[in-house]
C-alpha cells in the first residue's frame, strides 16, 4: 500500500535493519523501543489490522504468531517474552499495518 510505512519496510523502500525475513514476514527493531527488547513482527501482506483479516489469512496470521518463540530464541531471550498486537485506534493502533510487538526485559516509561 503506498503510504504505509510498514509496507515500504517490508519492501525495502525505507532501508531499515532487519532481523529476520521471510516470504510472509519481516522483523524489526521498533523504533521507540518501550523495553529492553522490542521487535515489531510485521506481515509482508498489508492487512490492516486483525479486525480486516479474513479465514483465508489463518495460515498467515499463525505464521506470525509462530515466528515469536522462534526470534525469541534467535536474540537469545531465555527467559521469554511478552506479546502486544494492538488493533484500532481504542487498542492504541498507531500504524495500520497488522504487527506483533515482541517485548522482553525492563519496560521503559512510556
Ligand atoms: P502500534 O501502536 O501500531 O501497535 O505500534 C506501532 C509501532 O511502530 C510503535 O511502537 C512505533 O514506535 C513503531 N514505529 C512507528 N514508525 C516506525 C518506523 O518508521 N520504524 C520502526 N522501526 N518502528 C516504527
Ligand atoms: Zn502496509
Amino acid at each position: 500500500m503506498a503510504d504505509c510505512i510498514f509496507c515500504k519496510i517490508a519492501t525495502k523502500q525505507l532501508p531499515t535493519d532487519l532481523i529476520y525475513e521471510d516470504e510472509h514476514a519481516v522483523v524489526f527493531k521498533d523504533i521507540r523501543p518501550k523495553a529492553d527488547t522490542h521487535l515489531l513482527i510485521v506481515s509482508k501482506q498489508h492487512i490492516p489490522s486483525l479486525a480486516h483479516a479474513s479465514a483465508d489469512q489463518g495460515p498467515l496470521l499463525s505464521h506470525l504468531l509462530l515466528l515469536l518463540p522462534k526470534i525469541a530464541q534467535q536474540v537469545g531471550l531465555k527467559e521469554g517474552f511478552r506479546t502486544i498486537l494492538n488493533t484500532g485506534k481504542g487498542g492504541g493502533q498507531e500504524i495500520d499495518h497488522i504487527h506483533f510487538h515482541l517485548l522482553s526485559g525492563h519496560l521503559h516509561s512510556m
